[in-house]
């Protein structure tokens, strides 16, 4: 493969070139290593969104929603849904929604569904990846949207600049949200489908929630849509892009990306070094364990002796 000429492809904004680039980071393997190598001078300029919530709440609706308001402020704006917890989306995940089709013949405009077909750190080290291609691609705005509300979720959300989480009535109570440790996360908090009864509810019970948790330095603001009805979705730009000033004008932008780019380097090197334990584990040192000659600490020493001497 003639990574050189993906490398200057992405960097072009070749939508061709992004898409077989983040093809291989799902692929994990060498070919991601050179692709990262090559472009990560050009990274760091798009702002990034995650968009998170149960599925069914309108995080698609809202998305396509924002990518609206986006091209109106005349930014390109690449997509990106991601399902940490399913190896393979198949594309389903976007392909027929009718909101994205609405962009689907815009070049400014790159929407992709991603799973993970080999990345050894799962989708919480891929999805950062793939960011980074469309980064570099040159969008201006990158909204990450993944399935689900769980620690994976909370991941993969938590590896962008603003993390939105979207509720809708009938959808788990806020309670449910807080146990996910998603509050502690969230950004801005969208209540979806506020033509629906129920939504007052949402509000009040995430404002008590909220009111019991910590002061932070960002507060986060409670913002309802009918994202089918296109209502409220100019509030929500405004929301995350006045955010993203906060968070440049405070010096939390440096240093939250700093924090991620460490907690991301140092999740790599544990991924590497599992599977160079389990290539190191032999059947020799079982036989060692079963017949009582080693214990498991002293086990477990000689096999992290063998993977730092490279055995
Ligand atoms: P996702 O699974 O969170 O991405 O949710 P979708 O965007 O696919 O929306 C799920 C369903 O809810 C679809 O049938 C949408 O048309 C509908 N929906 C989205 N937003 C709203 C809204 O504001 N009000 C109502 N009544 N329905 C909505």
């Amino acid at each position: 493969m003639d990574i050189d000429a993906l490398v200057a492809g992405v960097i072009g904004g070749n939508r061709r070139a992004v898409a077989r680039a983040i093809s291989l980071v799902e692929d994990g393997g060498a070919y991601l290593e050179r692709l990262s190598a090559g472009i990560h001078a050009n990274t760091g300029r798009s702002a990034t969104i995650g968009l998170t919530g149960a599925p069914g709440v309108g995080k698609s609706t809202l998305a396509g929603g924002l990518v609206a308001v986006a091209r109106r402020h005349g930014l390109r704006t690449a997509v990106l849904a991601v399902d940490p917890t399913s190896p393979y989306t198949g594309g389903a995940l976007l392909g027929d929604r009718v909101r994205m089709q609405s962009h689907a013949t815009d070049p400014d405009v790159f929407i992709r569904s991603m799973a993970t077909r080999g990345h050894l750190g799962g989708m919480a080290l891929a999805a950062p990846a793939a960011v980074r291609v469309l980064d570099a691609a040159g969008y201006d705005r990158v909204i990450v949207e993944t399935v689900g509300v769980g620690q994976a979720e909370v991941d993969v959300a938590s590896a962008t600049d603003t993390s939105v989480v979207v509720l809708a009535p009938g959808f788990g109570d806020a309670v449910q949200v807080a146990k996910a440790g998603i509050l502690e996360i969230a950004d801005v908090y969208v209540v979806n489908k506020a033509d629906r009864d129920g939504a007052d509810e949402v509000v009040r019970d995430l404002r008590q929630m909220l009111a019991l948790g910590a002061e932070r330095p960002w507060s986060p603001p409670i913002l309802t849509t009918s994202a089918t009805a296109e209502e409220g979705i100019d509030e929500v730009w405004a929301t995350i892009e006045r955010h993203h000033a906060w968070l440049a004008d405070s010096g939390e932008l440096a240093r939250t990306r700093r924090a991620r780019a460490r907690r991301e380097v140092e999740a790599l090197a544990a991924a590497r070094f599992r599977a160079a334990v389990a290539l190191a584990a032999t059947d020799e040192l079982a036989d060692e364990l079963e017949a009582g000659r080693l214990d498991p600490y002293a086990a477990a020493e000689e096999l992290t002796r063998r993977v730092l001497d490279g055995r």
